[in-house]
């Protein structure tokens, strides 16, 4: 695996996995990689002939009182996993490569962007719908995967890559998740052991208000019932709890396929996000 760290190395390394008609899938990451990001490079290892994986800890989808400083980073140990997963490049630019000086242009999925983790992080799909963009023209992949885990960047980036016309397809992989249910996340390295054990309240409460919602339970009680339970659960706050359209993301007051459930909430001084399925498909 060759570790790259500026754009012209990266063309040429690039150039020379397509050779041949050989295919490209791309894994964007923010490092301290744990196994659903290895999922996703498993998933591009089957959809693409190589992976390139990339760790960058974008600081302009981070607001000013959020974590950029303290997020976990390990390039070392990342590195070793991504090894081990047969990706074929690493792409980690610093900083001053990404944004040099001037930088100033960014984009708006203006629509997707605005509730749920829009509302709680001003800026902050700007920031990701912009570093994607900048990560599609530096790699120029075929296939692009992301998680699940993070619906909402999901739908933005399938509609940024649909509206700019990337030739880019966009993969979603299913959530990874700990044995009690929690979603794997960096950020769950933020808990304490107590909090890490209280944490699982979140996804029980989210499957079981899926359930209730598929089974025809009132969609407000589910969400309120959730709520209840995430709180009891030991989490000091819920930023949203809400059943969208599962593609536009609107919210439903009542069920209809597709949908999704999105919720985002604080333990002590983390915030954790997570969704789940109302049906099968979706
Ligand atoms: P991050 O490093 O947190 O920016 O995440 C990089 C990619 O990994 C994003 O596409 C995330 O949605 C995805 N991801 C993070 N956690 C998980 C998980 N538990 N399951 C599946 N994908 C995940």
């Amino acid at each position: 695996m060759q570790i790259i760290r500026d754009i012209e190395t990266l063309r040429e390394a690039v150039v020379a996995l397509k050779q041949g008609g050989k295919s490209v899938a791309l894994v964007p990451t923010m490092g301290a990689l744990h196994d659903g990001h290895l999922s996703l490079v498993r998933m591009g290892r089957e959809a693409a002939d190589h992976v390139v994986a990339s760790i960058f800890v974008n600081p302009t989808q981070f607001g000013p009182n959020e974590d950029f400083a303290a997020y976990p980073r390990d390039e070392a140990r990342d590195a070793a996993l991504l090894r081990g997963e047969g990706t074929a490049i690493l792409w980690a630019p610093d900083v001053a490569t990404v944004y040099p000086e001037g930088h100033s242009s960014h984009i708006e999925v203006a629509e997707l962007g605005a509730d749920y983790c829009g509302a709680a992080r001003p800026g902050h799909f700007d920031g990701v719908a912009t570093i994607v963009a900048k990560l599609f023209n530096q790699v120029q992949p075929d296939v692009a995967v992301f998680g699940e885990k993070d619906w909402q960047q999901l739908a933005i980036i399938r509609r940024m890559a649909r509206d700019l016309d990337f030739p880019v397809e966009i993969l979603g992989a299913p959530i990874a998740r700990d044995h009690d249910g929690l979603a794997l996340s960096s950020r769950n390295a933020y808990l304490s052991a107590e909090e890490r054990k209280a944490a699982a309240a979140f996804p029980a409460a989210l499957q079981q208000a899926a359930a209730a919602i598929a089974g025809g339970a009132d969609v407000g009680k589910a969400l309120a019932d959730a709520e209840a339970a995430i709180l009891a659960g030991g989490f000091d706050s819920i930023d949203y709890i809400a059943l969208a359209d599962a593609e536009s993301l609107e919210r439903l007051q009542q069920y209809r396929p597709p949908a999704r459930l999105l919720a985002a909430a604080r333990i002590g001084k983390t915030r954790l996000i997570d969704n789940h399925a109302v049906n099968a498909s979706y």
